[in-house]
């Protein structure tokens, strides 16, 4: 494949691969990288009127869907591409695969292109750990975690770090997959538990993350296994025909969501009818609605993934892997030194007069 050759110059537009995201997360530490994408998450929803907001744009198909996530702010632009295939392992791929563009609002130039796969993660277990310190009930210090697959271990991280988590009990219809995360949670101080089913790992937990991958109406979790208190971080069901709770567990709790025209379409709220009652997070973040109302309380955040995560998360990037002096400059856009004469590029410049093939009589000038 031939690299990117510039024909002339080309603004500055950063570049940031899963290597540079990786040494941008090994050089802060992940518990801070948590720590300070859920405070700039925080953030931005805290100034939710600011953000011309959209439902995303998605590509179905029999085994999954492709989508775009776009939003913006006065000044800055961003997008995310982002895929759900939960059959990608037969093809060795990643469930979630994804990219993204950060814009400037002013000019239209991007500013940055980033690799978001591993950022999404990262803002996912961001998000949910800023709902449940939002939401849960305090002290909760207990947690079951429902698929054990590439989300699994950000989501423990964050609600060990950011929402007091000591305790997790872990389920998987793949044992393998509890055995990674165990291995990879090894030294992390959390005290683990591998459960044989979710009956089992819901058992005295204060808090039932499901991030389980299945492109069906599953029900993870029925009415029968919440406990009066819990909250529920429902992170798997977020594309239409895929969801995890069953209605009744809806029905059951007070129901928090990110942007509710897009989670009535994606969520686990799909199952409900277009009345049904849920709460943006963004107006108990500030202060406009009440979150859990009493110690009995079910909550759940029926967490779909909003562009807005994606735009901080992105801005977060772009600041630090500036600091750090992070990524490569990659030649996108042209710098025209006539902007309005972009032929220039491919102009043909001027040959050598041509010879005349041998064995041809070239007629005598006149
Ligand atoms: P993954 O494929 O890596 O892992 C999913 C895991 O779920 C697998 O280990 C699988 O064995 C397990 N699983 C499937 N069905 C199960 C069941 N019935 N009970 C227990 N475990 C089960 O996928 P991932 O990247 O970890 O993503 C998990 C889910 O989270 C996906 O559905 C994805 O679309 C979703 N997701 C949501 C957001 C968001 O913002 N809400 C962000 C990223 C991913």
């Amino acid at each position: 494949m031939r690299t990117a050759a510039p024909t002339a110059h080309t603004l500055p537009t950063r570049f940031l691969s899963p290597a540079d995201v990786a040494e941008l997360v090994g050089q802060k530490g992940l518990p801070v990288c948590l720590s300070e994408m859920a405070h700039a998450i925080e953030q931005d929803f805290l100034r939710w009127p600011d953000f011309d907001k959209t439902a995303r744009v998605a590509a179905h198909s029999d085994v999954g869907v492709i989508e775009l996530m776009p939003i913006a702010d006065a000044h800055q632009y961003a997008f995310k591409y982002v895929n759900g295939h939960p059959g990608n392992g037969q093809h060795h791929l990643p469930t979630v695969m994804a990219f993204g563009v950060l814009a400037d609002v002013a000019t239209g130039t991007p500013l940055l292109v980033s690799e978001l796969t591993l950022t999404t993660a990262l803002r996912t277990a961001a998000t949910s750990a800023l709902a449940a310190r939002t939401l849960a009930r305090p002290g909760s210090r207990t947690m079951a975690l429902i698929g054990n697959g590439a989300q699994s271990e950000f989501q423990a991280l964050a609600f060990q770090h950011l929402v007091g988590i000591t305790q997790l009990r872990v389920f998987d219809v793949d044992a393998a997959a509890s055995a990674k995360l165990v291995r990879n949670l090894a030294n992390t101080g959390l005290h683990i538990t591998v459960c044989h089913s979710t009956a089992h790992a819901v058992q005295g937990a204060d808090i039932v993350t499901t991030v389980t991958a299945d492109k069906t109406n599953a029900t993870i979790l029925t009415a029968d296994l919440l406990a009066p208190g819990m909250h529920i971080n429902a992170v798997g069901g977020d594309c239409p025909g895929k969801t995890e709770l069953h209605a009744d567990v809806l029905t059951a709790a007070r129901v928090f969501v990110e942007y509710e025209p897009q989670t009535r379409v994606e969520g686990d709220l799909q199952q409900m009818p277009a009345d049904f009652c849920v709460t943006e997070l963004w107006r108990v973040l500030s202060g406009q609605a009440t979150g859990r109302q009493s110690e009995a309380d079910i909550t759940v955040f029926d967490s779909v993934g909003f562009a807005l995560e994606d735009y901080s998360a992105l801005r977060y990037l772009a600041r630090v892997a500036e600091q750090l002096d992070l990524g490569t400059q990659l030649p996108l856009i042209p710098a025209l030194a006539n902007p309005r004469d972009l032929f220039a590029l491919v102009k043909p410049t001027p040959l050598a007069a041509p010879t005349a093939p041998a064995g041809i009589n070239t007629p005598e000038l006149v």
